[in-house]
């Protein structure tokens, strides 16, 4: 009997991609038993700018450099195939299309949890894909809440990620590179190599 997969996807700029990435969906590849993970990264999102130095080019680079050692983690270049902005709603849509015996689960941070209904079709995203959601360790009452509420609102599918929360942020390692500060141990050594080679966050 053939059974659904269960794919994840793990969208974000990723500019770079940390070890706090990696370790979120290696999480959610074991704790909900999915088969693979797709690693998305935005086009240059039409809600913020990226710094000048870095090109979509040079994101891609480092999220295959990053992955290339898990056999579940696959590259998606999903988003950045299309023109023009990119919502979720979209990528869902077109994944489910292509593959339709598929199962989807869209990895998230807390804070994407409170802004979802600011989302294109928040409740067509919602029935297309189930939502795992990292939280800081702490299972707040107030994620509790707004999960709670997203669940009721839209019968959605909205679980929690149990994944040890490293303090990591792309903010910060783009700051130490601009002031000479270490990044070893934030990232795999590959990506902190090109980001060197190639100059990144300088300005
Ligand atoms: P982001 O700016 O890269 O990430 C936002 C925050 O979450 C940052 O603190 C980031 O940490 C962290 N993070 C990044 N990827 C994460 C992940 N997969 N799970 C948990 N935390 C993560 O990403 P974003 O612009 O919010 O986009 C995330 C996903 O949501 C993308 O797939 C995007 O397409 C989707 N999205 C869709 C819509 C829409 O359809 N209207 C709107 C917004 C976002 P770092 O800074 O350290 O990376």
């Amino acid at each position: 009997m053939s059974r659904n997969r269960k794919i994840g996807i793990m969208g974000g700029t990723f500019n770079p991609i940390h070890f706090g990435h990696l370790l979120l969906a290696e999480t959610a590849y074991h704790q909900f038993s999915l088969d693979e993970i797709l690693f998305m990264p935005t086009k240059n999102p039409y809600y913020k700018k990226l710094g000048n130095s870095v090109t979509e080019e040079d994101r891609v680079q480092m999220v295959k450099l990053a992955i290339k050692d898990n056999a579940h983690f696959t590259f998606s270049g999903e988003e950045l195939n299309r023109e023009g902005t990119t919502y979720t709603v979209e990528t869902l849509k077109n994944l489910t299309q292509k593959n339709p015996d598929c199962e989807y689960y869209f990895i998230m941070g807390a804070d994407s949890l409170y802004h979802i209904e600011s989302w294109k079709d928040t409740e067509k995203v919602l029935q297309m894909a189930v939502i795992l959601v990292a939280g800081r360790g702490d299972l707040s009452s107030s994620l509790n809440s707004q999960i709670e509420y997203i669940e009721n609102k839209y019968d959605a599918s909205i679980h929690f990620l149990n994944s040890p929360s490293l303090e990591i942020s792309s903010n910060d390692i783009r700051r130490r590179v601009q002031t000479g500060e270490s990044i070893r141990y934030l990232l795999p050594r590959e990506v902190a190599d090109y980001i060197y080679d190639h100059g990144l966050y300088v300005m």
